[in-house]
């Protein structure tokens, strides 16, 4: 509640009274309007057509209930949704479901009067939806004046309503498909208290507009006037890109909306056939103070046909691995619940845990099917087949628009980034700072455990004045170094905005600096938040008022939050000196825009060679969506760049086919220890020799070719997989167990899902993980397998499949420490020409490992097994 105060700018004291004045108004209205068996009927007046009719609630359903009508592309909070009983003179008494809206003023006169009206026939029709049933009228109140007005529907109004928003729609589209924006009003009195002017005007200009068809003179030139044909042409291009993408995604987002989808297979947004959890009570509630309602979530087929007899079961027992929730949902993901029997956004929350067998989600209020009478309604819930959609695609695209027309905002923060980011202008670095008087600088050369790149990365960054671009190659302890550089800024007493696209690189920062005893505000969900750094939320703390939060504010230095999140309101109108943006090398520009406008200078870290910013529309990468900030300003000024070369990772064969490949040379090896690491087995001892070969520690990389194998990729339209890959990878990885390497320190990676899933079922040993290469950025093991899936008689064009992108390649090769198992059709893969390097370079190291029929011993069986699995 404080926070709310806080983010909506607003006097604890004025908000106080506001509410001291409502409330009471508010109860008395239901108290008149329930009264009892005895009371007096209230009268409300349904205008000149229907007149005045008796209304008494019976029940009031909800408060603040969403209600989303995709039939209508229509979606609202409706204050409270209400049972009524009307009856009109002489006539038996209907009992309907209404919305209800309040108002704080009085009745208006004229325009605000029919925005009024039109807002409650809006509700009536997305209630229709919701609640399956035609909804015919809804209530206004005006808690002011203290008068109800009651709102019949007709058709007339409703056919209005729907024109312009299909007028809407159709300019929306037209905007996004065409780039072709609506003419301006050219309505001076209109315009000029428009809130919406400023960028309103910057479109008008980007899409060809004039002082003249503005309509608005002077006022439309003092808002343009800073904007050059570069600038123009800049925003076009990414407001183009931005469309681009949100089509696309739009696509997948479109299946919540269809009914067939629901029943469709699995896309990795969402997940579908699940069944609520009983066996440990219905919902719980996390605290009071929290005020959440937990539901878990199973594959339907771990449980019982009749859900009753199930209660309390134990889903404890071991289960098959069969239906596993195999999707890219995560803690912390805003998600949409429907059920498959036809109602669709029944809620919407925040997952709040996810396991291979089950999904908990956590809502502000208690789950209910909106055709539910009351209690017990948990029975219909039972038996409800749900689906959980990820709702957050559209928050990403209007915080991208958001960002992107900000830069082009006349205000001097916006004009010092339009000058870095847009007209590329060098960045600047101090050159005459006097070391020796500089604590934070004196401090950096104290630190003796800071290797010689990670010392002149943070002096970079304490001498940069617009930006500092750190290159972090695979390895090389760039979260150290972030770490370094953080109390280095502290002992300048800089503020600091820390940030990075996912929360996991975030907390896994705050981690370190909290072990380092270094104060921090972490902003951010409850849910989504790493539990060691969960005390830092606000969420969390034991604040009592308003002040409190401001204080705790002023006493911090450094700030923690997603890119997404910068849209808190807790952070506005905050600025800070620096900001340190972590993975920017994967950020698409627009979202990266974001932090940058609340902080003086900048630093971002990252490394363009490994995986780009994920782009789905093929058309917006090929235009270049998939090029970050990181990239654009490191190859427009290479002087910016501090790069960290000495990786404490991979092992020295490893680090040199990533050097050969991709990194010419300029990765080192951070000690002698790290470059002669080697896999160390208990017992070593094979009964086959092509495994025994496989596994000599002496050889850090090994290519397994399959060629010489029936080891085609199977495809059907939508996956690709390869059984008899999975089966040798298996088979590997449980000889490396069995020859006394630890399960956890074996990872497995292949470019495809399918594959991966494939894999898990021929493995069959949960602590192995197994894993897409662009789930593994980030991360290492000690021995990583990666199977290359693309194997054909007659391989097409590879070049652009998913192992046609060296940063992937790249990804895939320097995950391992100390051995890189590879299986592939080294015939199929030569045709990419980074893998056929790869190829060659593996056999000047190590030579080719060719295994036959003989030596794998296929049983049809068992690749029947895993391929049909
Ligand atoms: S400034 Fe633009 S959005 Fe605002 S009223 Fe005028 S034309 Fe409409």
């Amino acid at each position: 509640m404080y926070l709310l105060v806080v983010a909506a700018s607003v006097n604890e004291h004025d908000m106080l009274k506001t509410l001291v004045e409502a409330i009471p108004k508010i109860l008395n209205w239901i108290i008149a309007f329930k009264g009892s068996q005895d009371s007096k009927v209230p009268v409300v007046d349904f205008g000149s057509d229907y007149g005045l009719r008796n209304l008494k609630i019976s029940e009031v359903i909800d408060i603040e209930e969403m209600a989303w009508a995709p039939k209508y592309g229509l979606k609202g909070i409706i204050d409270a949704s209400i049972r009524v009983k009307v009856e009109s003179s002489g006539n038996e008494a209907n009992e309907k479901i209404l919305p209800l809206e309040f108002k704080t003023g009085k009745v208006p006169n004229g325009q605000s009067s029919l925005e009024h009206c039109a807002q409650v026939i809006l509700y009536t029709l997305l209630m229709s939806e919701r609640y399956l049933r035609h909804i015919d009228s809804g209530i206004l109140h005006y808690l002011y004046s203290d008068q109800t007005q009651g709102i019949m529907v007709r058709r007339s109004d409703v056919v209005g309503l729907i024109m312009r928003r299909n007028e809407l729609a159709s300019d929306i589209l037209k905007a996004s498909k065409m780039q072709q924006l609506p003419p301006m009003l050219r309505s001076p009195s209109m315009c000029r208290n428009c809130h919406h002017l400023a960028v309103c005007t910057i479109y008008h200009k980007v899409h060809g507009g004039s002082t003249e068809s503005s309509g608005l003179g002077d006022v439309f030139d003092s808002h343009v006037y800073h904007l050059t044909a570069a600038h123009c042409a800049f925003l076009q291009q990414w407001d183009r890109l931005i469309d681009l993408e949100a089509k696309e995604t739009q696509l997948v987002r479109s299946e919540i909306w269809h009914s067939n989808a629901m029943k469709s297979d699995r896309s990795t947004n969402c997940l579908s056939s699940i069944v609520l959890d009983a066996s440990n009570g219905f919902s719980q509630q996390k605290s009071l103070k929290d005020n959440r309602f937990i539901y878990r979530f199973v594959p339907r087929i771990l449980l019982p046909h009749n859900v009753y007899a199930s209660k309390g079961d134990s889903l404890d027992a071991p289960s098959p691995p069969v239906n596993d929730l195999d999707c890219t949902l995560k803690i912390g993901d805003y998600v949409i619940l429907s059920t498959e029997s036809g109602h669709q956004t029944v809620a919407s929350g925040v997952i709040a845990d996810i396991g291979q067998f089950h999904v908990s989600v956590s809502l502000s209020k208690r789950l209910r099917l909106p055709s539910s009478n009351s209690l017990p309604e948990a029975n219909d819930l039972l038996q409800e087949v749900w689906r959980i959609d990820k709702d957050e695609t559209m928050t990403s695209f209007s915080v991208m628009r958001s960002n992107l027309v900000q830069l082009f905002l006349q205000n001097a923060q916006s004009s010092h980034l339009r000058n870095i980011i847009v007209d590329l202008e060098p960045p600047r670095f101090d050159s005459g700072c006097v070391f020796s008087q500089d604590p934070a600088i004196s401090y950096i050369w104290s630190v003796k455990s800071l290797n010689g790149d990670q010392r002149r990365a943070i002096l970079k960054i304490l001498t940069a004045k617009d930006y500092a671009l750190i290159l972090g190659m695979p390895g090389t302890g760039k979260t150290s170094t972030m770490v370094y550089a953080v109390k280095a800024l502290l002992m300048r007493c800089a503020s600091i905005l820390l940030t990075s696209y996912t929360n996991s690189a975030v907390d896994n920062l705050l981690i370190k600096l909290k072990a380092q005893g270094i104060d921090f505000l972490r902003i951010g969900r409850h849910e989504a938040v790493h539990e060691e750094v969960r005390a830092n939320c606000f969420s969390a703390m034991d604040v009592q008022s308003v002040e409190e939060i401001r204080l705790r504010f002023n006493q911090v230095k450094v700030v923690a939050v997603t890119c997404l999140g910068i849209t808190s309101p807790l952070l506005a109108n905050k600025k800070f000196d620096v900001c340190i943006m972590d993975e920017a090398g994967q950020i698409t520009l627009p979202i990266s825009l974001g932090p940058l406008m609340f902080a003086s200078k900048f630093v971002l870290v990252g490394d363009h060679y490994q995986l780009p910013p994920l782009v789905q529309s093929t058309e917006a990468r090929e235009n270049g969506m998939g090029i970050s900030l990181f990239c654009r300003l490191s190859e427009a000024h290479p002087q910016a760049i501090s790069a960290l070369q000495s990786q404490y990772r991979m092992c020295q064969g490893i680090m040199e086919l990533s050097n050969a490949l991709i990194y010419g040379d300029r990765l080192r090896c951070g000690s002698p220890e790290i470059a002669n690491r080697k896999l160390k087995f208990s017992r070593l001892k094979s009964c086959s020799s092509w495994l025994n070969e496989v596994l000599n520690p002496h050889k850090p990389i090994v290519f397994i070719n399959t060629d010489m194998l029936p080891a085609h990729e199977s495809k059907d339209s939508k996956t690709v997989n390869n059984p008899v890959e999975a089966y040798i990878i298996a088979e590997v990885a449980k000889e490396l167990i069995k020859c006394g390497i630890e399960s956890e320190d074996i990872g497995i990676i292949t470019p495809y899902n399918s594959q991966a899933n494939l894999i898990r079922t021929a493995v069959c040993i949960i602590s192995v993980e197994i894993n897409t290469i662009d789930k593994y950025q980030g991360r290492d093991k000690d021995c990583i397998l990666v199977s290359f899936v693309r194997s054909s008689e007659n391989p097409r064009n590879y070049s652009s499949s998913l192992l046609g992108d060296w940063h992937r390649i790249n990804v895939a090769l320097t995950r391992a420490k100390k051995k890189l198992i590879l299986v592939g059709s080294c015939k199929t893969l030569s045709n990419v020409p980074l893998l056929k390097l790869l190829i060659d370079k593996v056999n000047e190291q190590s030579g080719i490992l060719n295994v036959s029929h003989e030596d794998i011993k296929l049983e049809e069986h068992n690749v029947e097994q895993v391929g049909c699995c």
